[in-house]
């Protein structure tokens, strides 16, 4: 039942009374694009016009694409020091802290994701630049020694060239800042095309870099469409190398276009990621993380923790206690500072998170919380009621790919055996967690789980030092920690001789 649920109805908070204009960064100037054609954002929250963006063509993604490539090819950034790089990543940091409010006041409008929420993801976006100025400076290669008396080894690192940045609509800012800081450390340049439906962020980035004073066409922006903006980004020559977040299809798509030219390409996929509780579990902190993993961004999130697998024996006492705090979660206006989920990003979208329910439930799954639409009063944008799925069977569509929504998958186990096989018959490995106070348990867990992360006795917990990225079809390549500059770098080999002496080849 509606009236069971916590719904936030619309909030004091007033969006702005002009749509925020968006256009591309290319060469250091906003520019329209060369047909003039734009584009607008709907806000999924509140059903008005809150962004009228530049649609990009072909003519500005190579435009952007030209001035990127010139930029690294006449060093205006490559070719600087780890200290001035560094300086300029830290200014830009203090200049996302500056405007914290007015990026998550855009990022809210044009995702629907709580305002406390994108306050916190724009605090963490500026960390993630100051940890990226750190490795500017300490990067380094390798020198051997120990070649003989007269060599020397050297392996240099270098800048990989032209990155292009291709970004989803669920974490527009935080996602660009665990790429675009340590393409900028390792002295690359780029191109960026943020989703279609979350422009105004990254375009606010690009405002701060050129205020940080970042030379003209070291980082431009395209907005647009996968087609034909990312494809013309993923195909060009003058581009090094592609680093993508978001669909595992498009993933693919964009393997294949790179090919053409073998460019470099590093993903950042979906998962369908399992949550395992043991019965010595600490259960109350269980069900709290389980909550926050599967209603967190309304579930619109890679690490999403969208299935769970609970051992038989508390089952059902478990499901009764995440049904209850479930009801109790803060489900409503995105603008109101205690709203902890908000809109979902599109109708099409909420359509699709809706099939999933309604076909696990004519498969012979119980919905015993949730399964519809939530009606939000004073609100006319799409928002989904907390869902919980119960009597899910491993071969559903429900319990194998991404929802994408606030929609929990219950699934059961017996032995530690079979609660890993249920984690690793995916064809994804983004995250696992395991539950409980046997630290046996958990290394075991950790040891045998196909996930890029395993977290034990917590969830979702992201530090900008440690790497992140999937097992599997949940991606290639690392984001973060020190893993996340290695990405954008190429190693090169200098053998040097010393003193003169040489055997001939050529006899004499
Ligand atoms: P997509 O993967 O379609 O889009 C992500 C980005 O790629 C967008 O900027 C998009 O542009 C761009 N793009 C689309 N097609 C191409 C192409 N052929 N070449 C280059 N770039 C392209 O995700 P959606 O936003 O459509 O979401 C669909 C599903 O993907 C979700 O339901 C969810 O399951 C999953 N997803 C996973 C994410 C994750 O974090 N792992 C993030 C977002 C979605 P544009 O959309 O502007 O045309």
């Amino acid at each position: 039942m509606m009236s069971d649920l916590n719904v936030v109805s619309i909030s004091e908070a007033k969006i702005p009374a002009e749509p925020f204009v968006a256009r591309h960064m290319i060469d250091g100037a906003w520019r329209v694009s060369a047909d003039a054609a734009t584009f607008e954002r709907t806000s999924p929250s509140h059903g008005s016009v809150v962004t009228i963006a530049s649609k990009g063509g072909k003519a500005d993604a190579d435009a952007a694409i030209a001035a990127a490539r010139l930029a690294f090819d006449k060093g205006r950034w490559s070719r600087t020091s780890g200290k001035d790089r560094a300086t300029l990543l830290l200014k830009v940091a203090d200049l996302i802290d500056r405007d914290r409010e007015r990026i998550a006041l855009m990022e809210t409008l044009e995702s629907g994701k709580p305002i406390s929420q994108a306050k916190a993801e724009i605090e963490g976006a500026a960390d993630i630049w100051r940890f990226a100025a750190s490795l500017a400076r300490t990067m380094h290669g390798e020198s051997h020694n120990s070649l003989g008396s007269d060599f020397l080894g050297l392996v240099l690192k270098e800048p990989i060239g032209v990155v292009s940045i291709i970004t989803p609509w669920n974490f527009p800012f935080l996602i660009v800042s665990q790429k675009l800081p340590f393409a900028l450390a390792a002295g690359c340049t780029a191109v960026i095309k943020p989703s279609e439906m979350t422009p105004a962020t990254t375009v606010i980035m690009g405002e701060l870099l050129l205020e940080a004073g970042l030379p003209a066409g070291v980082v431009n922006i395209v907005l647009g469409f996968g087609d034909p903006v990312g494809t013309a980004m993923t195909q060009d020559r003058r581009v090094d190398m592609v680093t993508f977040t978001g669909s595992t299809g498009v993933g693919k798509a964009i393997v294949k276009a790179a090919s053409g030219t073998l460019k470099k390409v590093s993903l950042e996929l979906g998962g369908k990621n399992p949550q395992v509780i043991f019965p010595d579990a600490d259960l109350e902190n269980a069900a709290d993380a389980v909550a926050f993993g599967v209603y967190f961004n309304a579930g619109e999130c890679c690490n999403s923790g969208s299935r769970i697998i609970v051992h038989e024996d508390i089952a059902d006492e478990f499901v009764a206690r995440t049904i209850a705090l479930s009801r109790k979660v803060p489900f409503g206006d995105p603008l109101d500072p205690s709203t902890k989920v908000g809109a979902i990003i599109t109708p099409e979208h909420q359509k699709k998170i809706d099939s999933y329910v309604q076909d696990a439930k004519a498969a012979g799954a119980n919905v015993p919380l949730g399964g519809s639409a939530l009606d939000v009063p004073g609100l006319n944008g799409q928002f989904y009621q907390p869902t919980v799925v119960t009597n899910v069977a491993g071969s559903m569509a429900i319990a194998r790919e991404e929802v994408f929504g606030p929609v929990l998958s219950v699934l059961t186990f017996r032995t530690l055996d079979e609660a890993i096989d249920l984690v690793n018959d995916a064809d994804y490995g983004l995250s696992a967690g395991v539950w409980s106070e046997n630290v046996h348990t958990c290394l075991e867990f950790a040891r045998r789980a196909n996930a890029g992360t395993v977290w034990t006795n917590t969830w979702m917990d992201g530090f900008a030092e440690l790497p992140f990225g999937g097992y599997k079809e949940s991606g290639q390549g690392r984001e973060l920690g020190k893993y996340g500059l290695d990405e954008f770098l190429e190693a090169k080999t200098v053998t040097m001789k010393i003193g003169k002496s040489r055997d001939p080849w050529v006899p004499a």
